[in-house]
């Protein structure tokens, strides 16, 4: 049975765990230019601590775990802690989100140790744009890619954050590589979260814009997607290709949250969008029972903001997206 439901009688079963806030990239509007403020090693979590706090999630309820950060695969337990998650009898649905540069050579270890589906951020196909967004490889991201569709993870989603004047004018060319190679596309728009999302202000397109754009090339007909969360999904007509769209700001999708945020130093971020939390490090360190680690996450829950105020506050979030998890 669920025991975790907010005042707003919604049901959280899913928490996205960022294991690490640190990255390989610099995408601009996530990790701000010149940023160092990562979290120092003894405030991280280690591997029994983020065990236990996941069977505890998975005892009350929460079947759905997704690694994300920051980069993910920067993490020296990563496989273990993919092996010992997907381990735990509640646990159905272990996915990741990576960058994917440092895919190709852990795809198929990180698939047999329990990871199905991934998505994968890519903002842009031309190397000298993708360099100046993220400041990394596109060419290793691609092998990332490519090493996953052959390792047979699926669905790969991949993520790209439209803004106006890095890559609008590339929506389209995305939709035909995702043709090409079978790939999932999902369309986000930018979000104010710390000084990197509040840097992209200016450049932030409604996703209205976008589906205008493809449907002078695309004809789109409504579909389902199992696990979609908040994206909507057309898929294009003769194709195979879902395409997503993640539209927090111009029609948030609140009313149905069904998930909260862990973040590597363990602290549980009950909105993505607001300041309230539950340190839960020094609980995990004061030798509470398991009864009482899980009475503070129930009582957590049911201080979960209705919503976020990304509209009406941008500059309220001040936390990188790497630290909380995107
Ligand atoms: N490093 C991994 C990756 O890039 O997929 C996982 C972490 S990253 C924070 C997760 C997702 O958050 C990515 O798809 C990224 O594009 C998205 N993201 C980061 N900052 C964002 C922002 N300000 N607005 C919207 N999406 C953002
Ligand atoms: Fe790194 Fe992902 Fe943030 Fe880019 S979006 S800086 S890849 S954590």
């Amino acid at each position: 049975m669920n025991e975790l439901i907010d005042p707003f009688g919604r049901k959280i079963e899913y928490l996205r765990l960022s294991v690490t806030d640190r990255c390989d990239f610099r995408c601009f509007y996530c990790i701000p230019k010149g940023f160092k403020d990562f979290t120092e090693s003894d405030k991280r979590l280690n591997l029994e601590e983020y065990v236990r706090l996941i069977r505890l999630f998975s005892e009350l309820g929460v079947d759905k775990i997704r690694i994300t950060g920051g980069e993910p695969l920067m993490h020296p337990d990563l496989l273990r802690m993919v092996t010992r998650f997907s381990a735990l009898p509640g646990i159905s649905d272990l996915s990741l989100s990576t960058n994917a540069s440092q895919l190709a050579n852990r795809a198929k270890e990180l698939k047999q140790a329990g990871i199905n589906r991934i998505n994968v951020s890519l903002d842009s196909l031309n190397p000298e744009r993708f360099r100046n967004i993220t400041q990394g490889n596109l060419s290793q991201v691609i092998a990332g890619l490519m090493a996953a569709r052959d390792a047979d993870i699926h669905p790969i989603k991949i993520n790209m954050v439209v803004m106006r004047d890095q890559n609008l004018d590339e929506v389209g060319d995305m939709v035909d590589f995702c043709i090409e190679h079978g790939f999932t596309l999902r369309f986000i728009e930018a979000m104010p979260i710390g000084t990197g999302g509040q840097s992209v202000i200016e450049s932030y397109v409604n996703l209205d814009e976008v589906r205008g754009i493809l449907s002078q090339r695309f004809e789109f007909e409504p579909c389902r997607m199992t696990g979609a969360g908040p994206a909507k999904y057309v898929r294009v007509k003769g194709e195979r290709l879902k395409i997503g769209f993640i539209t927090p700001m111009s029609q948030h999708f609140c009313d149905s949250c069904n998930r909260v945020r862990l973040s590597c130093e363990g602290t549980l971020y009950l909105c993505l969008g607001q300041q309230d939390k539950l340190e839960m490090r020094p609980l995990l360190r004061q030798d509470l029972r398991d009864e009482q680690l899980k009475a503070e996450i129930v009582a957590a829950v049911r201080r979960k903001p209705e919503k976020h105020e990304f509209n009406t506050s941008p500059y309220q979030v001040v936390r990188v997206m790497s630290l909380t998890g995107g």
